[in-house]
């Protein structure tokens, strides 16, 4: 019997993992996909091996690439880009760490306080996550983003916008700045050349500059695991729960397994109530089927996968909200094209932001070339000049919005990817029940029944059209006053890159799956941390920093509630994942 048994060691499930290891309680940790322990020998830098969704070794799917990979039904133009694997899609992820905006939580009594997702609002005051958010900062830890050219160009734009520059964590209002972002900042030689030769671990430290952030940060060339440059959790809270037993008093490593896949939760009535007892899992590669019991169960699989294993399991969903309310951040596309070189894709991926409260916020991201030529192409326009539906026909781009393509792709594309910049649009999206996670009606898979993710994208919320029409425009002028000679407006069909809520946390029983403890309503000691557990869509801002707060929450609460132990957050000081101490703890471990 394990005191607790996490599953999924993507974003979230690493965060309750270490919190509870470094408390001493016997944790074990259960991840789908593979673990890439030496990345160096595993990785390169090639787009298609990395990010072929299909063959790619971040792909959903089991560590053996000759098996296929874990299909999910997109009953609409979309894609939903969630990796398996240590680290899960955190392994891809850019690292930006702003927190969920103040207007997103109980309580909150701005002038604005009306214009957010006012149905669906985080069940206590932003007040009371601000030490979680602190205690992640300084853990991973979060540091002012390394900046180049491209930055340069954003905020040349974002000064036309009549904004101010933000200076505090906290979201104040509309404003713009560089990223808050988990990525070590360049030290010794990083950053200050491209020659190989110069660029390997001690001489070089944090971020070298290389852009291949979405291929899997292993730089700087010899630094130990938690010494890589970008904070995905695979180089943060995974060495840290691995290694537990020497950098915390009284700490205890956890037990990784991988390609383990959890294909059932167990529950039992207990003294009449509904228990969770364990788990059974799958491993990928023999097929043999394990038992596992704990006292406490974490489901950290993500916003897809947690409903299916829900549903899977046979649970009971009394008031139909398991899976839904799946909210995406309605994201759009501006592409800028400029005379001059931007440094688009060059460093790191993206290194400023402008927060726009209550509608949203934009980022700059720079992308390499096939990734470029993708995100180009999701429309939901249909093909500029050729047909489209109708909608982004005028705004201050050049019109209609759609995918580019023919001539108008030769001259946007003459000066190469140098030469432009790239504007995501994040949407504060509104809670909607019918954006869900349900099961499959094609044919299951080896681990059961399959999910089905359903957006009714024309049908959004208005609030949630015009804070993404509201959005682009300004996305647009900023382009425009940064000088871009001709602007695009793609209209991105859904692309998952963030995602939330599809297991929610809640004030009302009517319309949410987890208690304000993270705990499951229908089944007691089953909790939920990961984005699925967030409330809402925080506003806009990217959601990681705000679920592995919320998770450090939930691990308080979990230790205070079934182990006895006190909350530490407020007593504590937390150790940072860079310590020496877990390096040479992962040097020992072969790590
Ligand atoms: C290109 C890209 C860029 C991004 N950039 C940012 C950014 O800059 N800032 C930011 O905040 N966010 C960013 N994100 C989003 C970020 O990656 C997610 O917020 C984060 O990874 C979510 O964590 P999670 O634990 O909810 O899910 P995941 O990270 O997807 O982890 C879930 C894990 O659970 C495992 N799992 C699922 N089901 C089971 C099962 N049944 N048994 C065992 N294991 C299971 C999966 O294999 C996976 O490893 C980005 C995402 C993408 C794709």
């Amino acid at each position: 019997m394990r005191d607790v048994i996490v599953i999924g060691a993507g974003g979230g499930g690493p965060v309750v993992a270490k919190e509870l290891a470094a408390k001493g309680l016997d944790v074990l940790l259960l991840e789908a996909g593979p673990r890439h322990a030496k990345p160096r020998d595993e990785w390169t830098t090639f787009e298609d091996d990395a990010n072929n969704p299909l063959t790619g070794y971040f792909r959903p799917g089991p560590s053996d690439r000759s098996k296929p990979a874990w299909f999910r039904e997109w009953p609409q133009n979309s894609f939903v880009w969630q990796l398996s694997g240590v680290g899960g899609t955190t392994q891809h992820f850019y690292g930006n760490y702003p927190r969920a905006y103040p207007g997103v939580f109980q309580g909150y009594d701005g002038a604005d306080r009306n214009e957010y997702d006012v149905n669906h609002r985080f069940p206590f005051t932003y007040a009371e996550m601000v030490p979680y958010f602190e205690w992640v900062e300084a853990t991973m830890p979060v540091m002012t983003a390394a900046m180049g050219h491209k930055e340069q160009t954003f905020f040349r734009g974002a000064e036309t916008l009549g904004l101010p520059v933000q200076t505090t964590k906290t979201t104040l209002g509309p404003s713009y700045r560089p990223q808050e972002n988990a990525i070590l900042q360049p030290g010794g030689t990083a950053g200050k050349t491209s020659d190989k030769n110069l660029l390997n671990y001690p001489q070089a430290t944090g971020c070298t500059f290389c852009g291949y952030c979405f291929q899997g940060c292993m730089r700087p060339n010899g630094a130990p695991r938690n010494q890589f440059a970008k904070r995905s959790t695979d180089n943060s809270y995974v060495p840290m729960a691995l290694t537990a037993n020497v950098w915390a008093r009284g700490g205890r490593p956890i037990e990784l397994i991988t390609d383990a896949y959890v294909t059932r939760v167990h529950a039992e009535r207990r003294h009449g109530v509904l228990t969770a007892t364990g788990v059974t899992w799958r491993d990928n590669n023999s097929g043999a089927e394990h038992r596992e019991d704990a006292r406490v169960v974490v489901m950290s699989g993500g916003c897809t996968e947690n409903p299916r294993l829900w549903f899977n399991s046979g649970l009971p969903n009394p008031n139909g909200w398991v899976g839904r309310g799946y909210t995406d951040h309605f994201f759009d596309w501006l592409i800028g094209s400029f005379d001059d070189s931007t440094g688009n894709p060059k460093g790191v991926g993206s290194s400023a932001r402008l927060d726009f409260p209550p509608y949203g916020g934009l980022e700059n991201v720079g992308l390499p070339p096939a990734l470029s030529a993708f995100a180009g192409t999701l429309s939901d326009s249909g093909i500029r000049g050729q047909y489209g539906n109708g909608r982004g026909k005028t705004g201050p781009w050049d019109g209609p919005a759609g995918r580019v393509m023919g001539p108008e792709l030769k001259e946007l594309m003459a000066g190469g990817i140098d030469k432009l910049m790239t504007v995501l649009v994040i949407t504060d999206d509104d809670v909607e029940p019918d954006n869900r996670v349900t099961l499959s009606a094609l044919p299951a898979d080896e681990n059961g029944p399959i999910p089905k993710v359903t957006f009714k994208h024309r049908q959004r919320t208005a609030r949630t059209v015009r804070n993404r029409e509201f959005m682009a425009r300004k996305a647009a002028e900023l382009l425009r006053g940064a000088g871009a000679k001709k602007v695009y407006r793609i209209d991105w069909a859904p692309l998952i890159l963030h995602v939330q809520s599809s297991m929610r946390m809640g004030a009302s029983e009517q319309n949410s799956v987890v208690n304000p403890r993270g705990e499951t309503r229908a089944v007691k000691r089953l909790f939920v941390a990961d984005n699925s557990a967030l409330s809402n869509a925080l506003g806009g801002p990217n959601p990681t920093l705000t679920s592995q707060a919320l998770a450090t929450r939930t691990a308080e609460k979990i230790f205070a509630t079934y182990f006895g132990g006190d909350p530490w957050v407020r007593s504590e000081s937390p150790v940072v994942s860079t310590d020496p101490r877990v390096s040479v703890r992962l040097g020992q471990l072969g790590l």
